[in-house]
């Protein structure tokens, strides 16, 4: 190979160390501090990087599975004897998973945390520690309002289910919206958290809680946001603040009731087909038996039909169980509803059909699909 032709490199900056207190040039030389076009300014955080870490720090609870929390490079966790971690990421994206008009500060930490929860509730597992990476614009940093609304809703929520926040990443926005990504790590008794993928034909489906009741919300709050600018977590607000299924999804894995399970975040007809396709069965709903969530009473026939199929977000969790095992009406005190049954995948037959009265239909899954 031909040696790299020898061509000095173009002078960006002059390298001034240690650097001036009052010198425009920032005092970090990272790619984020070299001038170009779209960002020409000094970068010049009133909050800062350390001071918001530092009030992240401060408020973040300690727990006896983290052996060093926020401060170093790494946290240090401690994991449970006997059991598997189980680790997810989700994404919260201003203007994709939350609009700054209609979502409280709060409720916006309440809904990156709950994402995540709501995996490790799916699976079984019990969560052990929690990472928050965000990007804030200067705009969101320069005062520490929207930071202290959005560590109420989502700290409120890690308190309820005994998860520590133990560490993340700060950093400003490149554009005017506010990034959010949280990581959980859970844990599992060894080769005992539940899957999508092993359903069986003959198993019967069931649903916790309510479904429609997000999607509804939803509705409500983009036609009056104004309304829901005072929402607390005590109130009942499927959409504003889910509440994950944890202690269900533990007690299925504990009791061995389920065969399978998944949490409902895309809507039913979409995460049925997830379940179904990983698990290679087809499955058969009986729209009659649907727990409508008293949300969604009020929409009309089709909007409803809509909310419960298709609606995203309800973070229930949809599981199969053998026939033969005793399903209880309740668990953790969530209601619990028998809304179908599995079978084997036929040629050229649907995967899922819905039974309403003496019709059968198929059933497309239309829930939420990102780049459809
Ligand atoms: P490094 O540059 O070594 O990655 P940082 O300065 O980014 O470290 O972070 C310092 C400490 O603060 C780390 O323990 C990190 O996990 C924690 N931290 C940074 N941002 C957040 C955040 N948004 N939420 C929770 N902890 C954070
Ligand atoms: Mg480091």
């Amino acid at each position: 190979m031909d040696p790299p032709p020898k061509s000095k490199p173009p002078a960006l900056l002059p390298i001034v160390f240690p650097p001036l207190s009052n010198s425009s040039f920032p005092s970090r030389f990272t790619l984020e501090s070299v001038p170009y076009p779209s960002h020409r300014r000094p970068v010049q955080n009133l909050v800062g990087e350390l001071r918001i870490i530092d009030r992240i720090r401060a408020r973040a609870s300690p727990s006896n599975a983290v052996r060093l929390a926020i401060g170093d490079d790494c946290a240090i966790l401690i994991p449970p004897a006997r059991h598997e971690l189980l680790v997810t990421t989700d994404f919260s994206l201003e203007d994709r998973h939350f609009r700054r008009a209609w979502h409280s500060p709060a409720s916006i930490g309440h809904r990156t945390l709950a994402r995540g929860l709501s995996d490790l509730a799916a699976m079984g597992a019990t969560p052990l520690a929690a990472f928050l990476s965000l990007a804030m614009p200067k705009s969101i940093a320069r005062s520490p309002r929207w930071l202290d609304g959005f560590l109420d809703g989502l700290l409120a929520l890690a308190a309820a289910h005994n998860v520590p926040l133990a560490g993340g990443d700060t950093a400003q926005s490149p554009a005017d919206l506010i990034l959010a990504d949280i990581v959980l790590l859970g844990f599992a008794p060894a080769g005992r958290a539940l899957r999508r993928s092993t359903a069986r034909p003959g198993d019967l489906l069931y649903t916790t809680g309510a479904l429609g009741g997000a999607a509804a919300e939803l509705t409500a709050l983009s036609a009056s946001p104004r309304r829901y600018r005072n929402a607390t977590p005590s109130d009942n607000h499927p959409h504003l603040f889910p509440q994950p299924r944890l202690a269900v999804g533990q007690s299925l894995l504990r009791r061995r009731l389920a065969t399978a399970c998944i949490d409902l975040s895309d809507g039913l007809s979409t995460d049925l087909a997830h379940l179904c396709t990983a698990s290679n069965v087809s499955a058969a709903l009986d729209l009659a038996a649907l727990p409508l969530h008293p949300l969604a009473a009020a929409l009309d026939d089709r909007a409803q039909f809509t909310a419960l199929l298709h609606g995203g977000e309800d973070y229930e969790l949809l599981f199969t169980a053998s026939p033969s095992t005793k399903i209880p009406r309740s668990i953790a005190n969530v209601p619990i509803t028998q809304i179908g049954r599995i079978l084997a995948p036929r040629k050229n037959k649907p995967q899922m059909t819905i039974l309403t009265g003496a019709d059968r239909f198929e059933l497309q899954p239309h829930g939420w699909e990102h780049f459809a």
